[in-house]
């Protein structure tokens, strides 16, 4: 570019913002812009659930390495964009069926453009107008489905489910130092108790808060991936007996992997008789963590007796084992509710949800501590937040979702997907060699191991779960698995299958306490509404067609 007056650059600036006041001219070339880079993408699709690569002409402005000196022109960057979208799985395609990441609503990306045009910064109404009132109704119709009294429950939208554990943590923390902890730090070994299967993310929450990592209590999980509660009567008693702290008792209401549901009212029951019992002058905060779970809350009230929505009775008592292993999430002092997953949000939309709105100054800093902020307004959830800025997006997308879906699009969203998992569980299980492993846990996902064709899947499984002289033929069995899984993507990526992912470690043997050996599965998480039968027969061929490959591509078993 030949050296400009900076007043000529600005003014080509200018044109790279969507105008400040009305100017059609300028919307039109915004959406002129917009609806070029859709067709851009549109050139990516085709029969994998993922979008390809492009031919694409050599850009000389594009620059390699290096800060650039020179910008590029708004369509030279669309362009870019679009490069950059290549790779990227379409999680609504019928043969994505990959973790629980949903394909987003219109309204849901129209919020997200609502607020990266607008840009309002949800630390205090004055930079945000009404999008702050998105993130009070939201609390509150999120508080009314679960059971919450929404004039009294209080909330906000956070960093990820990650941010909502953190959150629940930091609050049972506080509400056990009575407030202290903020300002003195923690002085003591305090507990935080979740299960084996909870979500990794609780080891960062303990060791960024300051509890350590050594005062994390892990308690093991049956057959049903759920908390065991003799395994965790056992340790409370044992830690109130010795006067250990309890902050958190944190259940997971639908785990990652095996959709593994924790009984939230034998929990409550339990922790509250124990309170009594020992005379405990404070009481451990559970905090569930609903991330997955929570949207199946939809299905309270459904009538299930005349089943309106038609689904399958395979659906139906699916759908009731859950709600019943849930109990009444409103029995939980807190949760983590994330939309970028069962709420068909998109990243990041996370909603922290406490009981009582007063627990939340708990986390409060004072205005004096925050001298350029809260002079006027009254909304000031940055008294209270970790973060300072924070995005209107994640509020105003799940609020928009929730209005135009309510209950019932909700209740057909998630009765499809578990509808295509029952369908494919009602499948799998047909077969001799193969195993399906959350047959007792019933959401979107199936975790299945496949074992070469003479073997019963049953016996082999068993064995591997409970026989430590089995454990070399587990170790080739996670190989094995681990094979076909590398030849189903690969079909998938031709466009000829059904895009499933993986776990190492579902869950480790029942021997040798948490040092047993990994037991790896396939994984089929089902989000999309497209997802149909069609996709769940093209699992079963895809599954069957690559055994009799692995046969001979993945390795023979070691000698019993
Ligand atoms: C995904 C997940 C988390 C972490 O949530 P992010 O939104 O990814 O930070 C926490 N708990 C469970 C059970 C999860 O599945």
């Amino acid at each position: 570019m030949e050296a400009k007056n900076y007043r000529d650059l600005l003014e080509q600036l200018k044109t790279y913002f969507p105008f400040p006041v009305s100017n059609p001219i300028m919307d039109a070339y915004f959406i002129h812009t917009t609806s070029h880079f859709l067709d851009y993408v549109d050139a990516l699709k085709s029969a994998a659930p993922i979008l390809g690569r492009r031919e694409r002409k050599k850009s000389r402005d594009i620059p390699g390495v290096g800060f650039p000196e020179a910008g590029s022109s708004v369509e030279e960057i669309t362009e870019l964009i679009v490069d950059y979208c290549q790779d990227m799985i379409v999680w609504a395609h019928p043969n994505a069926q990959v973790n629980v990441t949903p394909p987003i609503s219109i309204p849901a990306i129209i919020s997200a453009i609502a607020s990266a045009i607008y840009n309002p910064n949800i630390i205090w109404d004055a930079y945000s107008g009404r999008f702050t009132q998105a993130e009070i109704q939201a609390v509150a119709l999120v508080s009314d489905l679960i059971g919450y009294e929404p004039k009294t429950s209080g909330g906000l939208f956070t960093f990820g489910g990650t941010g909502t554990i953190l959150y629940g943590c930091k609050l049972g923390i506080e509400k056990l130092l009575g407030g202290r902890g903020m300002r003195d730090g923690i002085r003591e070994d305090i507990k935080i108790v979740a299960s084996e299967t909870a979500h990794y993310s609780k080891l960062n929450a303990v060791a960024w808060l300051g509890v350590g990592t050594r005062n994390l209590v892990t308690i093991p999980c049956g057959r049903d991936n759920a908390m065991s509660l003799p395994h965790l009567e056992d340790y409370l008693r044992r830690a109130f007996r010795q006067g250990e702290k309890v902050a958190v008792i944190m259940p997971t209401i639908g785990t990652t992997d095996a959709f593994g549901i924790d009984d939230l009212p034998a929990i409550v029951r339990l922790c509250d008789s124990l309170v009594d019992e020992f005379g405990l002058d404070y009481k451990p905060h559970i905090h569930a963590d609903a991330v997955i779970g929570w949207a199946w809350s939809v299905f309270c009230d459904y009538d299930f007796q005349n089943n309106p929505l038609g689904f399958h009775p395979r659906t139906l008592g699916s759908l009731l084992d859950s709600l019943k292993r849930m109990g009444d999430l409103s029995l939980a002092d807190s949760l983590g509710m994330d939309f970028h997953k069962t709420g068909y949000a998109p990243y990041i939309s996370s909603l922290f949800l406490t009981r009582d709105r007063k627990d939340l100054s708990l986390l409060s800093r004072t205005t004096e501590q925050m001298p350029y902020l809260y002079q006027f307004g009254d909304y000031h959830p940055g008294v209270y937040t970790l973060e300072t800025s924070r995005s209107a997006a994640g509020a105003l997308g799940a609020l928009a979702n929730i209005r135009l879906f309510g209950k019932q699009g909700y209740r057909t969203l998630i009765g499809h997907v578990v509808e295509m998992a029952e369908m494919l569980r009602e499948r799998l299980e047909q077969h001799r060699s193969i195993k399906v492993l959350n047959d007792t846990n019933h959401g979107p996902v199936t975790l299945f191991r496949i074992y070469p064709e003479d073997l019963d899947a049953g016996q082999a499984f068993e064995r591997e779960l409970n026989d430590p002289a089995y454990s070399d033929r587990l170790k080739f069995h996670n190989a094995y698995d681990r094979c076909m899984f590398d030849l189903v993507q690969h079909r998938s990526m031709r466009g000829e299958g059904v895009l499933l992912s993986w776990t190492d470690a579902y869950r480790r043997a029942a021997y040798n306490g948490e040092s047993g050996p990994p037991i790896s599965a396939l994984k089929s998480f089902i989000m999309s509404p497209w997802t149909d039968l069609a996709a769940i027969d093209r699992v079963e061929e895809q599954v069957l067609q690559t055994q009799a490959e692995a046969a001979h591509k993945c390795g023979v078993p070691p000698s019993r």
